[in-house]
Parts: structure tokens; C-alpha cells; sequence
């Protein structure tokens, strides 16, 4: 029999489906209870390790690979006009589609009426974040020192050190082009590394939604399901309707073709919960499978990691309302205004790590006048639904790339369209080094 091997993606959702189905069993059978066997051993044991080497491998990717393909893409874009262009719309965009975002959520909020009845009972204790200042914001984006920079991963100011080194590159010309070489033969290894990664993907998806579930269980969902409810349709809504809408009427491309290619994105967006652990993946995914060059697409996708988060504008617009209501806070108009700007600054404030939009929350609620413990009530249900947002969040990362890809004559449109492309790429090792490492191996065995 001819079986066709299962394609990574495939394997992938595999992972994902069992690991809610393993998770889910240890957690209502009680196997994984606080002190027992399983717990300590496997899902905070193996399950825990497999999915943080996971994270770790594309963590340490995010800043070379960010680095390499940003200068390669300011290089490729060639005058610093169009560069500013390609920024320019991009960060237009970012922030439209994080406005109305939260207008969703408010509306959803609002019309559902959560909270209004709930019991006020405050939970975890939490500790409020301060908004800074623009000053300090605009400061956070040039570094004192590059290699800091880069050793604690700031990803605008790695963002900025790529654009101006590329910009240098582009004004010494003719003599920098072994550099140009450098940092193109650079990109294409660090793509390398991503697929080598890959290999190990859907094991540690597996076991970080297995440990994910296992821990938390449902019931917690079901406790506070009126939150949990509107906030993931207003999720839903933002993804498939205004995103989709705004990809059609402004790049022309078809939103199922782009849902369909995002599909891997997705869920490691939903299983890391972290925008900038998927940058490698969305920037693959975005430049090899929607066809957005990398001149566009290796600024747009780590700046939009860094500041464009819809989904998680959405939790801080419905979380905002449902607390006001808990509180008995009334918001009003002005109030409504002051938490689509807030929570619009916080969310590009939010960085693409899990939980941190959480910590944001703090400052929406400060501005409005919303006691800071009513965090602690959604606190509970915030790890799972942060597995929903960040995919909302890397969507419209991939959204405006398209778009502004488009607008610049940067898509190629017959990539974005070939659904037989060859769409994941397995690690390859030819016979001879496979022949070296069994080798090798069976060395170890002996001694
Ligand atoms: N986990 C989200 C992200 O990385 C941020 C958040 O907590 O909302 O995109």
C-alpha cells in the first residue's frame, strides 16, 4: 500500500487535538492532582520540559532571524523612501485595526451585559503596571548599546538597529556588497534553523496544550463563561470578519486561501501564547506560502509581533467592561473614548509574551477609575484565553503584511494563489550524512 507520509502541518494538528484530549483525561480523572506521580513527573516533569526546549528553540531564533532578514529586506527595498512607506502604512494599519478592535469588544461588552450580575468577589492579588511615558517609549527605541539590546531581545530597538545598518549598507553601495552577501546567505541559514525546530513541533505542542489543560481543566471556563463567551466571539469576529473584510477590500487576495495557509500559524500562536516566539513561523509562512517579499514582510511581521495586538485590545475592551460592571462603575461616553485610547496604547505597550497583556490591563483600568484587583477575577481564565488571542494578534500581523505587500507591488500574488505549493518543507538529509550519523551513533552505543 502507497500511504502518502503526513505532511508537518498535519502532524501538527494531530498534536494539538490530542494533547486537549490527554489533558483534559488527566484533569478530570484527578491523575494530574497537585502531589501526585504524574504531576511531578510528567506533566510538570516531561510535559513542561519538551514544551520550554520547544519555546526556547524559537526564542533563540527570533533575534538573529529578525536581524538577518530586516537587513536583507531594507537592502532589498533599496531607497529609504519606500522604506518609509512600507513603515508608514504598516504602523497606519496596526493601529486601525487595533481601534477598531476594541470598539468590537466594547460593543460586545456592552450589548451582552456581563458582569452586571455577577457576585463581586475578588480573586488573585495583582499588582498594577504604570503607563510610561512617551518620552520614555520613544527612548526605548534607540539602544544605549547593541549587544544589550540584543542579549535581552528589545525587539523595536533590534528593529532599529537592523533598519539603520541596512540603510548603511544602501549608502556605501558597490564596496559593502560581500556584507549584502553575508547577510543574505545569513537569512537562509537561520531558515534553516527554523524548519530544523520545526521537526520537533508537534511533540511540543502536544505536550504544552497537555500541560496546559491538564493543569487548568474546564470547569474554570464554565465558572466565569459569560466573560469567557464574548470575549472569544469577539475574538472570533475580529479574525474572521473585519480582518477577512479589510484583506479583501484592500489587497483583493482571498481570505480562504489566507486562512488556509495560516492554519500552522495559528496554532502555534494558540500553543506558545507568545507573538514573538511565532515570528519565525509567521514570517516562514507569510513569505513562503502568502508570497509577501521579504522586504515587506521581514519588517512588518517582528514590528507587528512588537505593537500590533488585536486580540489582546479585545480581552482589555471586554475585560474592562465586565469588570466596570462587576464594580458598578459606571463608564459613560468619555469613560468609552478613554478606554479605546488606553487600551490601544496598552496593547501596543503589551509585549508578545504570555500573559503580558494581563499586566497591561492595570493601566486602562487605572485611567478609568476601575479598582486594579478586578483582575484577579479573569485571572483564572486568562492562560487559556491568551492561547485565543495570540492567534488573533499574529493574524493581523499577517493581514497588514499582505496588504501593505500588496500596495507596494511587493505580493506575489501567484504564490499567495498556488495551493499546491509545496507547503512544508520536511528536513532533508541526504544518505551520506544520514549514513554518518547512524554511524556516529552506533559509536556511543558501544561505548
Ligand atoms: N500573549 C500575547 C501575545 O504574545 C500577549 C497578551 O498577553 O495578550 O501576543
Amino acid at each position: 500500500m502507497n500511504k502518502k507520509p503526513m505532511t508537518l502541518t498535519a502532524k501538527v494538528l494531530w498534536g494539538m487535538g490530542l494533547g486537549i484530549v490527554v489533558g483534559l483525561i488527566m484533569n478530570i480523572s484527578g491523575l494530574n492532582d497537585p502531589g501526585s506521580f504524574v504531576n511531578e513527573y510528567i506533566t510538570n516533569g516531561l510535559f513542561w520540559l519538551i514544551g520550554k526546549l520547544f519555546i526556547s528553540g524559537l526564542m533563540m531564533l527570533v533575534v538573529p532571524l529578525v536581524f538577518f532578514s530586516l537587513v536583507t529586506g531594507v537592502i532589498g527595498i533599496g531607497d529609504i523612501r519606500s522604506l518609509g512607506k512600507v513603515g508608514g502604512k504598516s504602523f497606519g494599519l496596526y493601529l486601525f485595526t487595533t481601534a477598531v478592535a476594541i470598539t468590537i469588544a466594547i460593543l460586545f461588552g456592552v450589548v451582552s451585559g456581563i458582569g452586571g450580575s455577577a457576585p463581586m468577589a475578588s480573586g488573585a492579588e495583582f499588582t498594577a503596571k504604570e503607563a510610561p511615558s512617551l518620552a520614555q517609549v520613544l527612548l526605548d527605541i534607540v539602544p544605549t548599546n547593541i549587544i544589550n539590546a540584543m542579549a535581552l531581545g528589545k525587539m523595536l530597538q533590534v528593529i532599529f538597529i537592523a533598519i539603520i545598518l541596512g540603510i548603511a549598507i544602501l549608502m556605501v553601495g558597490e564596496k559593502a556588497k560581500p556584507v549584502v552577501e553575508l547577510f543574505e546567505i545569513g537569512n537562509e541559514l537561520m531558515m534553516k534553523i527554523v524548519n530544523i525546530v520545526m521537526a520537533v513541533a508537534p511533540y511540543a505542542v502536544f505536550a504544552l496544550l497537555a500541560k496546559a489543560i491538564a493543569d487548568l481543566g474546564l470547569d474554570l471556563l464554565l465558572d466565569l463563561g459569560g466573560y469567557v463567551i464574548v470575549l472569544i466571539l469577539a475574538l472570533l469576529t475580529h479574525l474572521f470578519v473585519t480582518q477577512m473584510v479589510l484583506l479583501k477590500i484592500l489587497s483583493g487576495m482571498s481570505p480562504k486561501i489566507y486562512l488556509k495557509k495560516m492554519k500552522e500559524v495559528f496554532v502555534f500562536a494558540f500553543s506558545t501564547s507568545s507573538s514573538n516566539a511565532t515570528i519565525p513561523i509567521t514570517l516562514k509562512a507569510v513569505t513562503e506560502k502568502l508570497g509577501v517579499k521579504n522586504s515587506v514582510a521581514s519588517f512588518s511581521i517582528p514590528f507587528g509581533a512588537t505593537i500590533n495586538m488585536d486580540g489582546t485590545a479585545i480581552m482589555q475592551g471586554v475585560a474592562t467592561v465586565f469588570i466596570a460592571n462587576i464594580y458598578g462603575v459606571e463608564l459613560g461616553l468619555m469613560g468609552y473614548l478613554t478606554v479605546i485610547l488606553m487600551a490601544l496604547l496598552a496593547s501596543i505597550g503589551t509585549a508578545g509574551v504570555p500573559s503580558a497583556g494581563l499586566v497591561m490591563l492595570s493601566m486602562v483600568f487605572i485611567q478609568v477609575g476601575i479598582p486594579v484587583e478586578g483582575i484577579g477575577l479573569v485571572l483564572g481564565v486568562d492562560r487559556l484565553l491568551d492561547m485565543v488571542r495570540t492567534s488573533v494578534n499574529v493574524s493581523g500581523d499577517g493581514v497588514v503584511s499582505v496588504i501593505v505587500a500588496k500596495s507596494e507591488g511587493k505580493l506575489q500574488e501567484d504564490v499567495f494563489n498556488d495551493m499546491n505549493l509545496n507547503m512544508d518543507e520536511e528536513i532533508t538529509i541526504d544518505r551520506d550524512t544520514e549514513k554518518n550519523i547512524a554511524d556516529m551513533l552506533e559509536g556511543f552505543e558501544k561505548k
